[in-house]
């Protein structure tokens, strides 16, 4: 379970999250939309510890995220808080990122080996699983370069698989591919929701996909949530007028 709690997020004088509270179950898949700059990429990056709340409390399985008990108190988390707590999350981004000059098994297996402490053997294995669930078993020696887009978008989600994370996040996984390969890799992103525990967190422009694989979508709106609905409800009968004015312009 995720929860935030009063979350408030300030760059200098601009108030990015005003008070951002809510709870995701796990398994659960929720995705944030609403116009640009409306602060749903800073939540991503608050899970992710990397930023810092201002104010208020971000917590999963009842561990705080960006701070930690000492003496009675809550403060600020120190590295090795932070670090633990990144283990137990993924991300997924625009841009792969995959290690250039890694393998495709290699990219997928590092992390486990070095973090999780996994024996090669041991990670070989779960990174061939995965290869197979994502479609890819036949590339596990070429290099990133040699794989079109939406193969390796395929790969990235593998490697964040290969952590057993309780906490996904997607940022906007599919502006960088080509449009015939959206459907391929939002159909692979459909199907581990459907048969994990993993919580989502998706950042995405894509409606039909959001419609399709979300329990609940939050509508943003200049750091607030002014919904929080079932898709099936948000996209067909919204109750705010800049829900509706958004959705017209980007449906
Ligand atoms: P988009 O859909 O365009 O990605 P968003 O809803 O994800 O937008 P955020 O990326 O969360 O929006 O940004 C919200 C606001 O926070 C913007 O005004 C942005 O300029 C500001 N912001 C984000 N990160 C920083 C930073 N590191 N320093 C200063 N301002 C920042």
């Amino acid at each position: 379970m995720i929860r935030f709690d009063n979350v408030v997020k300030r760059f200098g004088d601009n108030t990015v999250l005003d008070g951002f509270t809510c709870r995701m179950a796990p398994g659960e898949f929720v995705t944030l939309i609403g116009p640009s700059g409306s602060g749903k990429t800073t939540i991503l990056r608050l899970v992710m510890t990397l930023e810092r709340v201002t104010d208020g409390l971000i917590e999963i399985d009842g561990s705080p995220l960006s701070h930690m008990h000492r003496g009675g108190k809550l403060v600020p988390a120190d590295e090795k808080h932070l670090a633990g707590v990144r283990t137990r999350i993924g991300m997924v981004f625009q841009q792969f990122n995959l290690f250039p000059n890694m393998t495709v098994l290699r990219n997928i297996t590092e992390a486990p080996v070095r973090v999780l402490g996994l024996t090669p053997a041991e990670a070989d294995e779960r990174a061939r699983d995965l290869l197979d669930l994502v479609g890819l078993a036949d590339k596990a020696d070429e290099h990133p370069s040699r794989l079109s887009g939406g193969q390796q978008q395929r790969v990235a989600i593998a490697r964040a698989l290969a952590m057993r994370p309780d906490v996904l996040l997607l940022d906007e996984v599919t502006s960088a591919l080509d449009p015939e390969l959206v459907a391929g890799v939002l159909g692979l992103l459909g199907h581990i929701a459907d048969t994990t525990d993993i919580t989502f967190l998706c950042v995405t422009h894509e409606m039909g996909f959001a419609r399709d694989v979300s329990d609940r979508v939050l509508m943003f709106d200049h750091g607030r949530v002014i919904e929080d609905a079932p898709p099936e409800r948000l996209f067909t009968d919204p109750r705010e007028e800049r829900t509706r004015e958004f959705l017209q312009a980007v449906v």
